[in-house]
């Protein structure tokens, strides 16, 4: 059985009052078991978050690392960083990396690379942008994603690799692709793998869906059979919004 997996990716949003905040009322929301529950803290949050969410079951992640071990990188964050205070999980390929910070795919692989060697958990994302989508040219883009910034993992790495799929189109926009779009995407994304890796490898990875996901459509999208739950970006930042979310398989 594939894991079902909330994300919330809280971007450069929340100051330590506000964080402080936002953790106490997700703690105090009921949220279903049978999720995987993750927050994705702006790095100067990743410690206070790490360590108020500890007795509870609600994984935390990093938006962002360096392809480095270390070094002269001003400004930036390796994996051993964040392994340090407890996170061992990271977003890579998140759009507004690749759109706003030129990170390419060859150097996405590269932070693919980093992190499994550094034995964390990606998330990895990627998605067209509405005019590939015009041009129906999305689903070699996508494969094109995957296949530069990811296929050269091994075989072993997959159980360290969560999938997300975010239509640069859906992401803040309001505008989400419909339950239909998403499980055309996923299960070609799934075969895609399949044909590169195994069949077992393919079912057994959980691809979410990222893109205007809110309380009102988080249900219909989830219960697609290849949508195994989603990246949240906006409504992750109000607690009942984000259970109501984690709650809606
Ligand atoms: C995201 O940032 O990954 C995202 C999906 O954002 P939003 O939910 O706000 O569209």
């Amino acid at each position: 059985m594939r894991k079902k997996i909330v994300a919330g990716n809280w971007k450069m949003n929340c100051d330590l009052s506000q964080t402080e905040y936002l953790l106490s009322q997700i703690k105090q929301q009921k949220l279903s078991s049978n999720t995987t529950v993750i927050v994705s803290p702006p790095f100067t949050n990743l410690y206070n978050t790490f360590e108020s969410l500890k007795e509870t079951a609600i994984t935390v992640a990093a938006q962002n690392m360096h392809q480095a071990a270390n070094g002269a990188y001003t400004g930036e964050i390796s994996a051993a960083m964040l392994k340090s205070i407890g996170v061992n999980t990271v977003i890579i390929g998140h759009s507004e990396r690749r759109a706003y910070f030129g990170e390419t795919n060859e150097l996405l692989s590269q932070k693919v690379t980093t992190a499994l060697e550094a034995n964390m958990t990606i998330i990895f994302c990627f998605g067209e942008e509405l005019d590939d989508r015009r041009a129906n040219d999305h689903f070699n883009l996508v494969k094109q994603q995957l296949q530069e910034g990811l296929f050269h993992v091994s075989k072993n790495s997959w159980d360290q690799i969560i999938l997300a799929y975010e239509p640069v189109w859906a992401i803040g926009t309001g505008e989400t692709a419909s339950p239909e779009q998403a499980q055309e995407m996923h299960a070609f994304i799934r075969n895609t793998i399949a044909e590169n890796y195994s069949q077992s490898i393919a079912d057994g990875v959980s691809i979410l869906y990222g893109g205007s996901v809110k309380p009102s459509n988080a249900a219909e999208i989830f219960e697609k059979p290849d949508v195994d739950g989603g990246l949240i970006g906006g409504a992750s930042l109000n607690a009942e919004d984000f259970a109501a979310i984690v709650n809606a398989f």
